[in-house]
């Protein structure tokens, strides 16, 4: 495995493997792995000739109140992760150089962004969309990985590469769980031992509220009142609970179209977000 932190670097490796005809897969993340991050690997290495693997802490997808400065991080592990997974490449730029000083332009999303985290962290995507357009210019993938835990964010990742053009295939994989249901995230680490029991009442909820369609219930209120009253025995505190079309993320009274029903809670230390796509087809988005 190759570890490359240079800009240019990257792009020149890119263009190498490109030249020999070698398709790239792309799998940015923000580090401190876990199996979620390691199955958009795994999905990518069977598509693909080379996987590009990024580490990179965004900063500028952070609210100045939120986690930046202890997200953790621990790039010595990641390292022996990403290259037990199969990484070919992993890109791991510094903040200085993906955010000198002088920028010209910067990049608003305008839709899909009014609601759920969007409307929870004011920014959050422009710094999201900002990042992954120009990790996209580095790294010249033919396709990019990204996990359904995070469905606003595909949402508006598929949004911004049609809006450009960006010859990218966006490859959505679904959610990786404990085995208690909890979707595994880097910042489960800072539940306190009775907040990770609760923890499992997000996938819990979802999964009831799932049931609930699927035996007729077609009332977005109805399923929205469901999953709030599973949370609320909770020792966290209830940030959103929605009923979504997908991916238009648009409010909806009647369930008859493709739907997200998400939720966000925030614990001591950590925000969880989870979230169930529930299709007309029945058949599951993601690879
Ligand atoms: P992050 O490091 O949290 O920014 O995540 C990097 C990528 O891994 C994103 O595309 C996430 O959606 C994906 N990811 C994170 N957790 C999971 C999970 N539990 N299952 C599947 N994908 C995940």
């Amino acid at each position: 495995m190759k570890i490359i932190s240079g800009i240019k670097d990257m792009q020149i490796e890119a263009k190498k493997q490109m030249k020999l005809g070698h398709s790239i897969a792309f799998v940015p993340t923000m580090g401190f792995l876990h199996e979620g991050h390691i199955s958009l690997v795994e999905a990518a290495r069977k598509q693909n000739h080379i996987v590009v693997m990024s580490v990179f802490v965004n900063p500028l997808q952070f609210g100045p109140n939120e986690d930046f400065d202890r997200y953790p991080r621990d790039i010595k592990r990641d390292e022996e992760l990403a290259r037990e997974a199969g990484v070919d490449i992993l890109f791991y730029p510094h903040v200085s150089e993906m955010y000198p000083d002088d920028r010209t332009t910067t990049l608003t999303v305008n839709r899909r962004v009014d609601t759920l985290c969007g409307e929870s962290r004011p920014g959050h995507f422009d710094g999201v969309a900002t990042v992954v357009l120009k990790l996209f210019q580095i790294v010249l993938p033919d396709r990019a990985y990204f996990g359904l835990k995070d469905a606003q964010q595909v949402a508006v990742i598929t949004g911004l590469v049609e809006d450009f053009n960006v010859p990218v295939e966006i490859v959505p994989c679904p959610i990786i769980r404990e085995s208690d249901g909890l979707a595994k995230s880097s910042r489960n680490v800072y539940l306190t031992p009775s907040e990770r029991s609760d923890a499992s009442e997000l996938s819990n909820s979802l999964r009831a509220a799932k049931e609930a369609v699927n035996n007729g219930e077609s009332t977005a209120h109805e399923i929205k009142k469901l999953v709030e009253s599973k949370l609320q025995e909770t020792v966290g505190t209830i940030d959103y609970v929605e009923v979504l079309s997908y991916p238009e993320l648009k409010q909806i009274e009647t369930i008859d179209e493709d739907i997200i029903v998400a939720v966000a809670v925030q614990f001591s230390a950590a925000r969880l977000i989870d979230n169930v796509i529930i299709t007309r087809s029945g058949i599951p988005i993601g690879v």
